[in-house]
Order: C-alpha cells, then structure tokens, then sequence
C-alpha cells in the first residue's frame, strides 16, 4: 500500500514513517499543506499515486482542512485520515464533515494508526472480511501471512507488496511502472531487483498461472470469473 504522509512534525513524521515501512507500507513523506494538496492529487496511467492520505491539520502554506477540502472539490476519492492534537475537537469535526474517513488524536500508537489504515484500505476496496482471498490463496493485510491450500507461503517484503497490489484488484492490468510505485517510495533506495524479478519469485511460490503477463502493457491476475479478463 502507497501512503502520504503530511507532517510538518520532524519527530513525528519521522517515526511514523519508520514504523509505517516495518509494517511493509511504502510511504512518501511532505512537510507542508501545499505540497500535500499537489502529491495526493497526483496520478499515474489516470490513478491516484496514493491508496491512503495521512493529513495533518495545523500546517505550514495551506492547512490541513483547506488540503482536504480541495482534494473533496476535485473529486479526489483517496481514503484520509487525520492526525489532530488533542484539544482540537473543533478541528476534528471539521474535518469529517470535510469527507475525512477516519482520525487519530496525538499522540497516537503506531501499531493502532496502522490497524485504523488497513481498516480504510478494506473499506476503499469494499471488503468487510480482513483477509484478501483468490481461489486458494489467503492473504493476511495486517500480519502479512500468505498462505495456499491453508500452506503458509514465505514471501520477502516487496514480494507482498506486489502480491497485494495484484490480488487487491483482480482483472486489473498493472503497468511495470505502477507496480513499481508500490514498491518504491520517493526516498526508497530502488533495488537492482526489478518488478520482472519479484513477479517470478510468486510465480514460482505460488503457480506460474496466478499472474499473467500482457505483452508490451503489464501483468494482471485474472478475475476468477473469467469475466473483464483482457485477451
Ligand atoms: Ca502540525
């Protein structure tokens, strides 16, 4: 999962972005409302970079509820979720009514902030069960367990993400540069592995027929009902 963080909070940002990549989420990290508003607005092959916004409220160059009320105006449907301090109730409402998805009071407990944002992410994708399913394969967001035919499958960190990615929306062909932003956040060192490399990983852990490859555009796990299935 792709998150942006908007902290201008040097502690704070820093260790929840520390903790957020423990957890396996690839996190771009901006300081100020203004280029909250321009990240989480920006997109790739027409969708959004990120699956999740973590916002801020007391910014520098543009508050945070002025950020969220112009990612709403624009039709901006990435799940938000607030950061606020205490005291600011006010704040908080303001922030609902303004289409935020969920908050969290400073100081938070990181292992709860990325509860509350597997929460968001199962909710965006419609899904009220926690676990992600395909045919055999049973994919745990929160522990990050991969098990088939009730096998746990061992799987490194990128391998997950890609995994996720892919199973998260089945039918759906992902360009080899839009897996790579799930693997990758802006200060990421890029691994000499590339999305070819960690593709043939799972294919070989978990059957070559799970993902396909669609010549010159990408890969895709196909829809189990063979419906949406491209070629
Ligand atoms: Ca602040």
């Amino acid at each position: 999962m792709r998150v942006l963080l908007v902290e201008d909070d040097a502690m704070i940002g820093d260790s929840v972005r520390q903790a957020l990549r423990q957890e396996g989420f690839t996190v771009d990290w901006v300081r100020d409302g203004e280029a909250g508003l321009a990240a989480a607005t920006s997109s790739q092959d027409g969708e959004a970079c990120y699956d999740l916004v973590l916002l801020d409220l007391g910014l520098p160059r543009r508050s945070g509820l002025d950020v969220l009320h112009a990612l709403r105006t624009r039709g901006v449907p990435t799940p938000v979720l607030i950061l606020t301090a205490r005291d600011a109730v006010a704040d908080r409402v303001a922030g609902l009514n303004a289409g935020a998805d969920d908050y969290l009071v400073k100081p938070f407990d990181l292992q709860e902030l990325a509860a509350r944002m597997h929460a968001l992410a199962r909710r965006a994708a419609g899904r009220a069960e926690p676990l992600v399913t395909y045919g055999e394969i049973v994919l745990n967001p929160s522990t990050r367990e991969v098990t088939q035919r009730g096998e746990p499958v061992r799987l490194s960190a990128r391998e997950f993400a890609l995994l996720s990615a892919l199973m998260s929306r089945p039918g759906k062909v992902w360009s080899v540069p839009q897996l790579q932003e799930r693997l990758y956040g802006w200060d990421d060192e890029v691994g000499s592995n590339t999305v070819e490399v960690y593709i043939h990983a799972l294919r070989k852990k978990l059957g070559a027929a799970l993902i396909r490859n669609i010549r010159g555009v990408g890969y895709v796990v196909p829809r189990l009902d063979g419906e949406g299935e491209p070629g």
